[in-house]
């Protein structure tokens, strides 16, 4: 038996894979390489040591996706395909309903239809959208969201849970991410964004590199100890091991969870930046620019219920995050295309 995982060439879903393999998992990968590279599945192979199938088929391909459940024993999906940009998704809303709701629904209809009916998927803390105070807790309200990115995975985690009440059989864990940053200490496989970053990790290390000239820093006016946004940074290997656990959970339980995976610790924009400063001896020149439209000022975890479901906590600290993200960003500076 194997587990198909969606989306696995990407930053969260390469990860994963290599954990599920050391985990001792078999797994099928599946990926339309929109935002990401076959490379991505030579390094998984070589930090592994092991292979596996991979097929290149789109969510939304649904004689492709039961091509794939024929020829292999699927007991679960991992499923990380989708579309992530939050500004994108304000200029081609159609595209994210399409790739993000369409896909997940096709998805869904092939694995009833195959008989696998386990998923873990990837939410975000971006569902808890404004009005809720820090630290956020999943039984906490959600849906005010801010942007067509968000409300996919609003919708998403509703038609999960439908699924979840129509029928008993189906075990889903909506795990809703904080802020992933820094790549596999191995240095071989890392985040890897197309042109200019919108997130601040990777746009710190192009900084830090010499590839951009100074890092904007939106907003010194919110209403935290410095000014500056604070979010939840988690280490992405810490976050693939929480999919292993999250599989092992979903294996042996039925009906819907949602499950937070943060550190519970908050980080300014500047703390990110002396962390990496100081991790790696390196300059980061920034400049205080306006706040960026749909941000919230705060956003962290509360993990307890990941420790108490899944006997899951992360346990990489920032100096770990911003040592492996610039060991990654040195050792490949043009990212898989070197
Ligand atoms: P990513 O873009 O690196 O990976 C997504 C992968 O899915 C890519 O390899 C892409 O080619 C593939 N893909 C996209 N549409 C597809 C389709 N229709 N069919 C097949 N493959 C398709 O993104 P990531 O950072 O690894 O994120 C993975 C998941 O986690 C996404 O669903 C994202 O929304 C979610 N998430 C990410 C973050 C984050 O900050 N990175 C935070 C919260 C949630
Ligand atoms: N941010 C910033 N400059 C950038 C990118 C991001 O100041 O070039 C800030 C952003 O306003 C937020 C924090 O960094 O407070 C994290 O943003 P990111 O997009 O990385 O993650 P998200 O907000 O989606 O969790």
């Amino acid at each position: 038996m194997a587990i198909l995982i969606t989306g696995g060439c990407g930053y969260i879903g390469s990860h994963t894979c290599v954990e599920m393999l050391s985990a001792g998992y078999d797994i099928v990968v599946m990926d339309n390489y929109y935002n990401s590279k076959p490379e991505a599945l030579v390094r998984i192979k070589e930090l592994s040591g092991k292979d596996f199938p991979f097929y290149e088929c789109d969510i939304r391909d649904a004689e492709g996706l039961r091509r794939i459940f024929r020829e292999n024993k699927i007991e679960a999906v991992i499923h990380f395909a989708g579309l992530k940009a939050v500004g994108e998704s304000v200029r081609i809303p159609l595209a994210y309903y399409d790739n993000n709701v369409g896909g997940t629904v096709v998805l869904c209809q092939v694995m009833a239809e195959m008989g696998c009916k386990r998923m873990i998927f990837s939410s975000s803390a971006t569902v808890y959208g404004t009005g809720n105070p820090s630290p956020l807790k999943e039984d906490m309200p959600t849906g005010a969201v801010t942007n067509p990115y968000g409300r996919t995975k609003h919708m998403i985690e509703g038609i999960l849970q439908d699924l979840c009440v129509s029928d008993p059989e189906w075990s889903v864990i909506l795990l809703r991410y904080f802020t992933p940053i820094g790549a596999h200490e191995s240095g071989r496989i890392g985040e890897d964004p197309n042109g200019i970053p919108n997130n601040l990790m990777p746009y710190i290390s192009q900084v830090a590199i010499g590839k951009l000239p100074r890092l904007s820093v939106f907003g010194n006016d919110y209403d935290t100890p410095d000014g500056t946004g604070v979010r939840d940074y988690i280490h992405v290997v810490d976050l693939a091991c929480g999919h292993v656990r999250a599989v092992d959970y979903a294996l042996t339980h039925t009906g819907a969870q949602a499950i937070n995976l943060g550190t519970g610790n908050g980080c300014s924009v500047l703390d990110l930046v002396n962390a990496f400063v100081t991790a790696n001896q390196v300059e980061v020149p920034y400049v205080i620019a306006p706040r960026r439209p749909g941000d919230v000022a705060v956003c962290y975890s509360d993990p307890t219920k990941a420790g108490e479901l899944l006997g899951w906590t992360a346990n990489r600290d920032l100096t770990d995050m911003c040592r492996d993200t610039w060991r990654w960003q040195n050792q490949n500076p043009r990212g898989y295309d070197n």
